[in-house]
């Protein structure tokens, strides 16, 4: 059952640190495309990132809705959660999937803020979302395996020491079913940088570090294998449905906050000698995008009970990110919408919010391809690939 009332204090706390980060300051490092590193900073020295490492190895030993909360807050808040979330998700593979030799190596220092595991490298540029036919291979040789291929778009790899890696361990023609045959590694990208490992950065629409890697005979220890060979498929996606549960929870941040931001200037701002907000024509957009938000955050809820309690959450994480993504998108036109003219300049903040929230309809996964799963897997619909 989740607790509201723990719920409510991380909130406050959440808030509390945010207050120190202004809409200024986000506004800054947009501008000059920087990685938030005093934020990132202060909220790992918090403990807000170490919330699902459990107390054994010096975490909070929170769940998937504490941790989707602290998201939701800093995007509620303005700021930008994409710079951290990773470490969240990816924490609930290496926690779920991970030997205990593993964890005890690295969870305390990710805890202490010592070390980030910020990255997780799964997409490549050939076979995008079709994630089964990837090519790039990890071939093993004695006590390490041989890493070559490319990947695309994999987000702070520059901001990050540890990457988890998604690699084909046996070929696809050699496979019972298509989704075997793929293992995870913990990749060192201080040593994997420059020894195997290049990393080019990807200009982008949002203050977003994404790269493209190229793996050229990278060489990873064997005991970086992340739970059995072959199996790492099922593993990424453990780790997924935590990214959609806490996407959605940002998503819900975000549109929390435009509807916020455009009632505000509805009731403010003054044509024709009365308040916008008086115009059903202004006032039902943002009243519409409320409903949305507040509808997609069941659902999150939802998706974050099946996960803590170990039940099957990919139906309720997908639906979660697919309904948070729109209502945000939604929320964020008719924010924009509301403000006219200074909807656009950069001082209002709703262009740079905007464009963030607009990813999330792209990324962690599209929506066309949430549909295409909730038609076959939940509704029996014949399989379109
Ligand atoms: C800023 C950013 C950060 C990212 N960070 C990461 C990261 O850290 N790690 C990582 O691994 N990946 C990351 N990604 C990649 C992201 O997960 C993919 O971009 C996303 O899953 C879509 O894949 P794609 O770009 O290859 O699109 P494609 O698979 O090429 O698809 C293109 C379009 O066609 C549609 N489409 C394709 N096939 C079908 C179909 N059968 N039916 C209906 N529609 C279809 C898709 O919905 C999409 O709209 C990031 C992407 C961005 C933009």
């Amino acid at each position: 059952m989740i607790d509201q009332e723990s719920l409510d204090a991380i909130r406050d706390g959440v808030r509390g640190l945010c207050a120190d980060y202004s809409d200024a300051y986000w506004r800054g490092v947009d501008e000059r495309k920087e990685f938030p590193e005093e934020f990132v900073n202060a909220l790992t020295e918090a403990g807000w990132l170490a919330a699902m490492i459990p107390e054994q190895y010096d975490g909070s030993g929170l769940g998937l809705a504490e941790a989707s909360v602290i998201l939701e807050e800093v995007n509620r808040c303005g700021g930008n959660a994409g710079f951290v979330h990773g470490q969240m998700y990816n924490m609930a593979t290496l926690l779920r999937h991970g030997s205990d030799e593993q964890k005890q190596k690295y969870l305390p220092r990710l805890a202490s803020g010592e070390l980030r595991l910020q990255s997780m490298a799964v997409t490549e540029p050939t076979t995008g979302t079709d994630t089964t036919k990837i090519k790039t291979t990890a071939v093993k040789n004695g006590d390490h395996y041989v890493v070559n291929g490319q990947k695309v778009w994999i987000s702070r790899v520059q901001h990050s020491d540890l990457m988890i890696l998604l690699a084909r361990t046996t070929p696809l023609d050699q496979v019972e079913k298509k989704s075997r045959g793929m293992s995870i590694f913990l990749v060192d990208l201080h040593e994997a940088i420059g020894n195997g490992l290049t990393v080019k950065p990807i200009a982008n629409m949002v203050n977003h570090e994404t790269n493209e890697l190229f793996f050229d005979d990278l060489k990873i220890p064997a005991e970086n294998l992340i739970g059995e060979e072959g199996m790492g498929f099922r593993y990424i996606l453990d780790g997924l449905n935590a990214e959609r549960t806490l996407i959605a929870a940002e998503c819900i941040g975000d549109g929390r906050w435009f509807v916020d931001k455009a009632s505000e200037y509805a009731k403010e701002r003054r044509v024709f000698d009365r308040a916008i907000g008086q115009n059903q024509g202004v006032a039902f957009p943002i009243a519409e995008a409320h409903i949305e938000v507040e509808a997609a955050d069941l659902m999150r809820w939802r998706a974050c009970e099946e996960f803590d309690s170990g039940k099957p959450a990919g139906a309720s994480a997908n639906m979660a990110k697919y309904l948070a993504a729109k209502a945000s998108w939604e929320a964020a036109n008719a924010c924009l919408q509301t403000h006219g003219g200074f909807g656009f300049a950069n001082e209002y903040d709703i262009e740079r919010k905007f464009r963030e929230t607009r990813l999330y309809q792209v990324a962690p996964i599209s929506t066309n391809l949430i549909l295409s799963y909730v038609s076959e897997h939940l509704l029996g619909l014949p399989r379109s690939f």
